[in-house]
């Protein structure tokens, strides 16, 4: 029991220190644990790291480590296939900027270096816009391409 409530403070300062440092992370506070065992005896292993791709994420029940990538990829799964199984569109994507699969769609905002996008949503039909979007202006990839169609008639 003891072992326990060691487990819990060791979390708690671990996390609270990792959150004053990265502010993004107030994003997916409250569905951090572990990938693995869904554990929430979850912690940062390095917290002096300058680059969230470069910390160790550990797991003190199961004992597995993740890096922050496998990490926000857990988070966003679900919301992703439920997405996707909607017809619409990816939520998790590479990021332009630190290159790891941590830009998320929906907050337009890469969780890992906080690299934001100059579109964020369609201004014809609302959408969050993705990285690969960036290039049509401020439009999504479908109401980009009804646009091309109409330019060419
Ligand atoms: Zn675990
Ligand atoms: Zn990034
Ligand atoms: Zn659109």
């Amino acid at each position: 029991m003891k072992k326990k409530d060691n487990h819990k403070q060791q979390v708690c300062q671990s996390w609270d220190k990792l959150y004053t440092k990265f502010s993004q992370l107030n994003h997916i506070k409250d569905n951090i644990i572990c990938p693995s065992c869904k554990s929430y005896n979850f912690i940062p292993s390095s917290i002096d790291l300058q680059d969230l791709n470069d910390i160790k994420f550990k797991c003190l029940d199961c004992d597995e480590s993740f890096n922050f990538e496998e990490l926000v990829k857990s988070i966003y799964k679900d919301e992703e296939y439920i997405s996707i199984t909607d017809g619409g569109k990816r939520i998790i994507w590479d990021c332009p900027e630190c290159g790891t699969e941590t830009f998320i769609s929906t907050l337009g905002l890469c969780l890992a270096c906080e690299k934001e996008l100059q579109y964020t949503q369609c201004e014809r039909c609302g959408e969050n816009l993705s990285p690969e979007e960036q290039e049509y202006g401020g439009l999504c990839s479908y109401c980009n391409h009804q646009y091309e169609k109409v330019m060419d008639e």
